[in-house]
């Protein structure tokens, strides 16, 4: 276990990261943002997720890397829900709608930690009204290393009725981060379903069955397979940024990515997973160790409620009742 400094925000505050290991694994995460900075399988030497070396590097950052995403992740339809015959104003920060919490949503947020030899548990707490969400909340956010597991473990309880849809925003390239592109990974998801996207990015409550569409990964295929089709879909997404439904809130594989050397899969008690090939991945300083930050470099598997479900009759609604807690877990596990 290793705490060190990760440097400092434009405001003059410190940041850590802080560095746990077992056997299979080592994991890097910052307190600001509960961030993955970097997970390590360390029989391979391989860092698998993209990453900066510098606090400063993920202040302005709007690609979220590894980042804890919230309040609620995702886009929000002109940013406004209604919520016990209230209705709400989020912050718009992406076209016309609220994307990954608003302006400052938890990924810019310090987070308070406490270490344990597994594990580390980051909490924050999110005033009422913050970012224009209603109720106080409090997120405690585990990373847990289990053998060759990762564990993302989330607990919100509220105090007054809000939403809550958190995620992390990992950027994976199974070949390791100095790959400058994760096009040739194979990839199986498992779910028959996605929501349409608009043009701007908002996933529509219509879906999509993903039979013989460029959106089937029932069975393993490359990513860049499909992801030049000409389906209005991808044009829409400008590649791959849809959500998969995956089914109800109990644990089940959602997803396996796989190259020549490394496997990894995904369990989530979460009902779908977003997979965003980085299509917005561009103009970024170098990362850690000078790798390459550039266009579909790494995949992001984002387990979450439907995006802007809040707003739909047919999906499961991200609603956390007063005093209640919402628990989710999602799990990659590497084998190799
Ligand atoms: C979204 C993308 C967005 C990216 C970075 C993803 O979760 O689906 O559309 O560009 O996050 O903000």
């Amino acid at each position: 276990m290793k705490v060190e400094s990760f440097g400092t925000l434009s405001n003059g505050n410190q940041c850590d990261l802080i560095t746990i290991e077992n056997d299979f694994l080592k994991i890097a995460i910052s307190n600001y943002g509960a961030t993955l900075v970097s997970l390590i399988v360390k029989d391979l030497e391989l860092d698998v997720v993209k990453g900066f070396d510098d606090v400063k590097h993920y202040e302005n950052d709007g690609a979220y890397l590894g980042a804890t995403v919230g309040r609620v992740c995702n886009r929000i339809g002109r940013g406004k829900f209604s919520l016990n015959n209230h209705i709400y104003d989020l912050y718009i920060n992406n076209n016309t709608n609220s994307l990954h919490g608003g302006k400052l949503g938890f990924s810019y947020r310090i987070f308070d930690y406490d270490i344990f030899e597994d594990s580390i548990v980051l909490s924050y707490i999110s005033q009422d009204m913050e970012e224009g969400y209603p109720g106080r909340l409090e997120l405690k956010v585990t990373y847990r290393l289990v053998d060759k597991k990762l564990y993302f473990e989330t607990e919100a309880i509220a105090y007054e009725d809000t939403i809550c849809s958190i995620t992390n925003h990992s950027y994976f390239n199974l070949e390791g981060i100095q790959s400058d592109s994760a096009l040739n990974l194979l990839l199986k998801i498992n779910s028959h379903q996605i929501g349409c996207l608009d043009r701007n990015g908002l996933t529509l409550e219509e879906v999509l069955d993903v039979k013989d569409t460029p959106f089937d990964f029932n069975e393993f295929k490359t990513i860049i397979k499909d992801i030049d089709n000409d389906h209005l879909q991808l044009h829409n997404g400008f590649g791959y940024d849809h959500n998969y439904i995956l089914g109800d809130l109990s644990l089940k594989e959602a997803c396996i990515l796989k190259s020549n050397q490394l496997e990894m899969k995904i369990f989530t008690t979460l009902p779908c997973m977003h997979f965003y090939s980085a299509n917005f991945l561009t103009d970024k300083p170098k990362g850690k160790n000078g790798s390459p930050m550039t266009y579909r470099s790494g995949l992001c598997f984002e387990c979450q409620y439907y995006p802007n479900a809040i707003n739909y009759s047919s999906q499961i609604k991200p609603i956390v009742k007063k005093n209640e807690i919402q628990k989710h877990q999602t799990i990659y596990q590497f084998d190799y």
